[in-house]
């Protein structure tokens, strides 16, 4: 993309309604708009990396069996009068009639809608297991909505759920989503640290939260620091395998990491000083077995190997994907602006043109940008006839990892710049060098 042709409406000046660092770095990047209270239009670089979000997240639900769907946002009153939920949910339920008097909702979550769709068609034990998930928008009419997309009322949730014919096959359903959050967050270059949370009145241990670290983070959270060293990494899973699911997952859980509700002081004593950490957390994910919680009321009930009539067993498995994008700024940013991740970032390289108009910049750009589009990248070219200052200024904001600074006085040395956004090291060397070397930074990615 060039940017004469793009849509990029940074703003000089600090917003002052924003209080965190990626609401105001989100408003002064162009990325979002608000269009109304906790409601936002993305703009295009905004719409980039939460395509690129969604992206990640269908290819690793997609890597363990999980089948994608779509879901309306408008839901009927009726299901939600048949699981109890309709009076239940409070104000943060936004209800609406049609003009036939019919009672609508905008969903805030989807459990009901996706139990009416699998009763209607599965009846038999032989049809299991089953996972499906969508990407929607939701809607929370939060109370206090704020930090810009990280508590919206209108926000982008990925949502799956599981049905299973026995708690042990829902359990190992419960585990094969935490394996897959564990590798998306990693994927995005996100340290999310699973959490045991609150199960509320369902009870049992089978509620984790996914949790950022970062200070601005709403949940207070204790653990071992241990729990910061794992990585996954983008090993092999054979997600069919219920002990390698279930390794990966105990491994995950063994250092002691709880939010405030499940906190236990007496247990956290038991971690050594020195890697006892109380710090605050962003929660951008949380998956949930809760048995046959829905399936009992709405009658989602499957035949047995026996031929007795079951109810199945379910969870339910979020992650925020619009939050992941405010959650990752605040991971990664500095006073200049963003530093987006490579495997999360709009555009893969930025090129800026210290002279705009001079014959040898302008044709060294231009051979650049093809030369990286060539090799399957996506670069931004800064050809604005603009001070080198006003584009650094530009780039360092929106956060691109890579820059290629190109300018006469290197011309006739036969070099560019390849400049990295995190460390702020530049490196010199031929134009086709530094396309060899951002190809080889994206690949796999
Ligand atoms: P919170 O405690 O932050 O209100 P929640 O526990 O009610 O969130 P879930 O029902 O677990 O939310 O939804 C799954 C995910 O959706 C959350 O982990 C979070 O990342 C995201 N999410 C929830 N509410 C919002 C919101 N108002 N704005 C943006 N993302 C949200
Ligand atoms: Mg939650």
């Amino acid at each position: 993309m060039r940017l004469t042709n793009y849509f990029l409406p940074v703003l000089r000046e600090t917003p002052a309604e924003a209080q965190i660092a990626s609401h105001r770095l989100m408003l002064r990047a162009g990325m979002i708009r608000q269009a109304s209270a906790g409601i936002y239009s993305w703009l295009p670089l905004g719409f980039k990396v939460l395509r690129r979000l969604e992206q990640i997240v269908h290819e690793e639900q997609q890597r363990a069996g999980h089948i994608p769907l779509l879901m309306p946002t408008l839901q009927s009153a009726d299901l939600w009068r048949e699981s109890g939920r309709y009076d239940d949910y409070g104000e943060e339920m936004l209800r609406i009639t049609d003009r036939q008097g019919r009672e609508m909702l905008y969903g805030p979550t989807n459990e009901e809608l996706i139990t009416d769709i699998f009763r209607s068609a599965v009846g038999s034990y032989r049809d299991l297991p089953v996972t499906l998930y969508h990407i929607q928008w939701k809607f929370r009419d939060e109370m206090r909505p704020r930090f810009g997309v990280m508590r919206g009322r209108e926000f982008l949730m990925k949502d799956g759920y599981n049905f299973d014919l026995t708690k042990e096959d829902a359990l190992h359903a419960y585990n094969r989503h935490m394996v897959t959050y564990i590798r998306t967050y990693e994927r995005m270059g996100l340290k999310a640290i699973p959490m045991r949370a609150d199960s509320g009145p369902i009870g049992g241990d089978y509620t984790h939260e996914f949790l950022v670290l970062a200070p601005t983070g709403e949940s207070e959270v204790f653990y071992d620091r241990a729990v910061t060293d794992l990585t996954l990494g983008n090993r092999e899973i054979d997600f069919a395998d219920r002990e390698a699911v279930r390794e990966i997952c105990d491994t995950w859980t063994a250092p002691y990491a709880r939010t405030d509700e499940t906190h236990d002081a007496a247990v956290f004593e038991v971690v050594p000083e020195e890697r006892r950490v109380v710090g605050r957390g962003i929660e951008v994910g949380q998956i949930f077995y809760f048995g046959t919680e829905y399936s009992e009321p709405m009658k989602a009930v499957v035949v047995n190997e026996a031929g007795e009539r079951v109810p199945v067993h379910m969870g339910s498995h979020g992650i925020g994907v619009s939050r992941l994008v405010g959650a990752l700024i605040e991971a990664n940013h500095d006073d200049r602006g963003i530093i987006w991740p490579e495997g999360v970032t709009p555009f893969h390289v930025g090129i800026v043109n210290l002279k705009q108009g001079d014959g040898e910049a302008d044709a060294a750009c231009e051979a650049l940008y093809s030369g990286l589009k060539a090799r399957g990248l996506d670069p931004l070219y800064d050809d604005r006839d603009e001070r080198a200052g006003g584009k650094f200024a530009t780039m360092d904001l929106i956060g691109l990892p890579w820059r290629i600074t190109v300018g006469p006085r290197g011309l006739k040395n036969g070099v560019v710049e390849l400049t990295s956004r995190r460390t702020g090291e530049s490196e010199e060397m031929s134009p086709e060098a530094a396309i060899d070397r951002c190809a080889q930074i994206y690949a796999g990615l």
